[in-house]
């Protein structure tokens, strides 16, 4: 799957020691590695981050233009299938899931940065600007929020709206089982270790040699490069800027001597009309938005370059995720500033992990100027921190004001994720307020894709989630819930892995329960259950018998007149008793010896009165 990065290192020693052994390497090594030149051949985020551009490495030696372009092909189809949200990442929580698309799906931070190197291998071989401009979507408004500010803790999955990072398992809200979210130094394996490449390997990236022996800039970053240029004189180029928070680039050129060189700067595609100054002189630029701007001149000691480059407010509108909107300030994109309350959960003193809480309500839907959607934003500049660590929520050095108002039903689910979007327009009778925004990546928590408020005929109503009963049970594994009892996602057979369950994991053909108390009694006249069953994958299995029982009192009692007490697989099990009143009913199982046990959906037959 990831023979890619092998193939990059292989053409490296080549280009330096010529041996013609590695070219026949090369040709092993893509042979050997997954077919990504065919389709994007596996949908696990890392192998996909790590794989997609592989095929334009060998075309480097194959010459093959369909090497070149499955690059293309493989980003543009795993955008349009899971990556119509805002941060240039895609819902792979691990593996992409149909049906998961949406923004509160995540990524592991491991296909950040490797989604990030992969862009920067595209562009030292195709010199395609465009592959600046996605590895700095990720670089900026996606990665920086995978770890702590202080950078001692990260997470295992980062999501576009995301509202709540605690330690309870999210699954199958999100892919993986287990305190995925949690900021923790201590228990996030790969990410833990991989992740330490990114900011280096970008860090590599920002400068790159030409053709004609000259200089291109085409990541920008406060940073200094030293390369023999010309004729093979030594020169410095030192770029001082705040970019991306800032639109102003200053480059300073040290030379022993004079000397000729083309120097590129790449203009973003996003940047319509940059200007450019020459020791103070204004320079004409010619180059469109997602090119490069050439300064072919003799360059002397302390020449000075400014590059300017405006950013503008610009909506995206995310038609495949229910109309939502996010919200764009040159490479930037701007989350609902909310409340963060770091709580700690574990870990030790010097490496502490952490929860983090909202201590502000995040479920608003923005309201835009009708005619001129950009025009419903301010911007406001603030002081750079003190530490120089802008990526967080209280140290932003630049927020969007905007109107918005609450959308009450709109809220989180019994997982604790942010609930799924709805179509846009909302309707909303509250008031209308004015939000901050925050760029993406200084926010841990965040709301990136908005849902818009409107208020003509097309305005949808946001329906409220289903509530599941409240129930207990005799124990729960804690990677499943008893919400999933009631939940009225409706299972496709007894193994399915793909709705949440609940389960008596891992206790053992032992005698269990599971209740449902309600609110009010209730008149109850049979129940229908349909049981989990992890044949060929886990240890559950059909209890090996049951009854139902209710509560009188404070006393259980079995209910009567039953029929036989289902045990089939893959269908619910009904059945019908005389009818009780009462506050609390109860599934009793007896689990098979060695096995345990669970149900995917537990119906009640209530008498109306
Ligand atoms: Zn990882």
């Amino acid at each position: 799957m990831r023979g890619g990065d092998l193939l990059y290192s292989v053409y490296w020693l080549y280009n330096r020691t010529g041996d013609e052994f590695l070219l026949d390497l090369a040709r092993k090594v893509h042979r050997r590695t997954a077919e990504w030149e065919k389709d994007v051949i596996n949908w696990h985020n890392v192998n996909m981050s790590q794989g997609f551009g592989q095929p334009a490495t060998f075309y480097m030696q194959s010459k093959d233009p369909n090497h070149l372009l499955a690059a293309e092909r493989n980003w543009r189809k795993i955008r349009d299938m899971y990556g119509q949200v805002p941060g240039g990442m895609f819902g792979g929580d691990e593996n992409c899931r149909p049906g998961f698309t949406g923004p509160r799906q995540a990524v592991e931070t491991c296909g950040m940065v490797e989604m990030m190197l992969s862009h920067e291998i595209l562009l030292t071989i195709t010199g395609d600007a465009k592959w600046a401009d996605r590895c700095e979507d990720v670089a900026f408004n996606s990665l920086p929020a995978a770890f702590t500010p202080d950078l001692k803790a990260l997470h295992y999955l980062t999501a576009p709206n995301m509202i709540l990072c605690d330690r309870h398992n999210k699954s199958p809200g999100l892919q993986n089982r287990g305190p995925m979210l949690l900021f923790n130094p201590h228990i996030h394996r790969c990410c833990q270790h991989n992740t330490g490449h990114g900011w280096p390997y970008y860090a590599e990236h920002l400068w790159m040699a030409t053709g004609g022996n000259g200089l291109a800039a085409v990541l920008y970053a406060p940073s200094q490069v030293t390369a023999k240029v010309g004729d093979g004189n030594k020169v410095t180029i030192t770029e001082r800027t705040r970019y991306p928070f800032d639109e102003s680039i200053q480059l300073t050129v040290t030379t022993a001597k004079p000397v000729s060189f083309p120097l590129y700067l790449r203009v973003p595609g996003w940047c319509e009309k940059p200007k450019l100054i020459i020791n103070g002189k204004k320079a004409a630029v010619k180059a469109r938005s997602g090119a490069y701007i050439l300064i072919d001149r003799k360059w002397m000691d302390g020449d000075r370059v400014s590059l300017n480059l405006p950013m503008k407010i610009t909506l995206t509108k995310w038609t495949k995720n229910k109309n939502s909107v996010s919200v764009n300030r040159g490479p930037l994109t701007y989350s609902l500033k909310i409340g963060e309350k770091y709580v700690k959960a574990g870990g030790t003193d010097k490496w502490p992990a952490w929860e983090i809480h909202p201590t502000t309500p995040w479920n608003y839907g923005l309201v835009l100027n009708e005619k001129d959607p950009t025009s419903s934003f301010r911007v406001v500049y603030k002081a750079w921190p003190d530490d120089d660590q802008p990526f967080e929520a209280i140290a932003a050095p630049i927020e969007l004001r905007a109107k918005a108002k609450k959308i009450p039903a709109w809220q989180k689910d019994h997982l604790g994720l942010v609930g799924k979007l709805q179509p846009s327009p909302v309707k909303s009778n509250e008031l209308t307020e004015t939000v901050t925004l925050v760029p993406m990546g200084c926010a841990r928590l965040r709301i990136s894709a908005f849902p818009t408020i409107g208020t003509g005929p097309d305005a949808h109503q946001w329906e409220e989630p289903p509530k599941s009963l409240p129930a207990t049970a005799s124990h729960c594994w804690p990677g499943d819930t008893v919400a999933a009892l009631s939940d009225k996602l409706l299972p496709k057979n007894s193994n399915d892995h793909s709705i949440p369950r609940f389960t008596w994991w891992d206790h053992k053909g032992t005698t269990e329960w599971v209740q449902y108390d309600f609110e009010q009694p209730r008149k109850v006249s049979g129940v229908s259950v349909y049981w989990f069953d992890d044949i060929g994958s886990g240890g559950c299995r059909i209890p090996k018998s049951w009854r139902v029982l209710y509560k009188d009192a404070d006393r259980w009692k079995q209910v009567s007149n039953t029929g036989d007490y289902g045990l089939e697989k893959d269908k619910f099990n009904n059945i019908k008793f005389d009818p009780v009143q009462t506050s609390s009913l109860r599934l009793e199982v007896r689990l098979q010896p060695n096995f345990s046990g669970g149900v995917l959906e537990w119906r009640i037959d209530t008498v109306k009165r």
